[in-house]
């Protein structure tokens, strides 16, 4: 047994050893004291902290992870995200006080320092310090070239305050640092940008530019429908209705879905230069393509109506409400015709016919968080899971009552 005792004393040796160095992992020498590096995020209030916030209980959070942040004064991320609660509740100064305490700490590595700044950043947006948030989220880019956080929060700033190159800018920034299947998807957004900054030519009248970025914008993405709907524009205030025709030709080619929006416009394009057939062809040729183009059967039998074609406009109009019974517009229109005609009782039963079996409250209620929508009210969300998120959808009015012409 006797010779077994110098290899168990190694090996208790070698026990203690590894235990006293763990023990040496954990603890560290502070102002004269040992303190327990491990001992924030490793107390139960950090977990109970986390858990709390992942269920959405922002004030036991709060509560939890201040206690976690009093154990251990250095924990830079516990106190980063209670600043972060705190902005989350409302309490923007104090989020505001707390970040700019950890920015003063000593030792922040340059990506702690980034992080910090991008925490403060976001109070002073929230807080409506706008200057101040631009100021920050471009000191984080200075220490961090490729931050996306800050990169997507600068371009929400400068596009709340309408400095559409400078939005532009940010997110070519941020195209670039995109995956190749986030792209499409990034030149969308700086398609709409590119949009913008047309239209602010257009507002200063210089044609040409405004042209040339509505141009950009269509080849930035080719279904940037409103870049069509302003280049055509620009084109009748040119007095060149001919290429506005073709590029509200080229959307609803290229966007059948969203033809509807050129409507208007062609129509009264058809009707300026002596040519209002041009317009019930689109039309016809767009129910002829999708049976179930409700717009352009309402927009056909508008165009019928006021043409003196009420009898063919409510014909169109029935065929429009088996397609969308919900659409307010439809009914309108119905209505109105059945008034030129004088309500033949035959029309008039019809039209109650159509409605009789319509569930004109099909799924009104539709959830806050991921718009899944539902039939009935519900307490937990099938898509998301979350509890009480539904609320019941009201249509608005199509236009504004004081708008309404009496
Ligand atoms: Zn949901």
């Amino acid at each position: 047994m006797s010779s077994y005792a110098p290899l168990l004393a190694a090996l208790v040796a070698l026990l203690a050893g590894l235990t006293i160095g763990k023990a040496w992992e954990r603890y560290k020498l502070k102002d004269g004291g040992w303190i327990d590096r491990r001992r924030a995020r490793e107390s139960p209030h950090y977990i109970l902290g986390l858990n709390f916030l992942v269920a959405n209980q922002i004030d036991l959070a709060i509560e939890e992870l201040s206690k976690a942040a009093s154990l251990d004064g250095d924990a830079l991320e516990v106190h980063m995200i209670l600043g972060n609660l705190y902005r989350e509740k409302g309490q923007v100064g104090k989020a505001i006080t707390l970040h700019q305490t950890l920015l003063q700490r000593p030792n922040l590595s340059k990506l702690e320092h980034a992080n910090v700044l991008l925490c403060l950043g976001l109070d002073y947006k929230r807080g409506g310090f706008v200057d101040r948030a631009l100021e920050a989220f471009n000191e984080v880019l200075r220490l961090d070239t490729t931050n996306e956080y800050a990169l997507l929060n600068l371009q929400k700033l400068h596009e709340e305050q309408h400095q559409w190159t400078e939005a532009y800018d940010t997110r070519h920034r941020l195209s670039k640092l995109a995956d190749i299947e986030a792209r499409p998807q990034s030149h969308a957004i700086l398609a709409f940008l590119e949009n913008e900054i047309g239209l602010e030519a257009v507002r200063r009248k210089e044609y040409a530019d405004a042209i040339r970025r509505f141009e950009a914008a269509i080849d930035l993405d080719a279904r940037a429908v409103p870049a069509y709907l302003n280049l055509g524009d620009v084109r009748v205030m040119q007095g060149n209705e001919r290429e506005a025709a073709a590029v509200w030709d080229r959307l609803i080619e290229i966007a059948p879905d969203r033809a509807y929006l050129a409507f208007d416009r062609l129509e009264a394009l058809a009707i300026r230069t002596g040519n209002p057939d041009r317009f019930t062809k689109l039309c016809r040729r767009l129910i002829d393509e999708n049976a179930q183009d409700w717009r352009a059967r309402l927009a056909l039998s508008r165009h019928l109506a006021a043409s003196g074609h009420p009898r063919e406009a409510l014909d169109l109009l029935f065929a429009a409400l088996v397609q969308n019974p919900h659409a307010l517009s439809i009914h309108q229109a119905i209505w109105r015709a059945l008034g030129q005609l004088h309500h033949p009782a035959a029309l008039v039963d019809r039209y109650g016919e159509l409605t009789q079996h319509a569930v004109f409250y099909l799924d009104p209620h539709v959830c806050m968080r991921c718009r899944y929508r539902s039939t009935e009210l519900l307490w937990q969300c099938p898509h998301c899971h979350d509890w009480n998120t539904f609320v019941e959808e009201r249509i608005a009015p199509a236009q504004d009552p004081t708008e309404v012409e009496v």
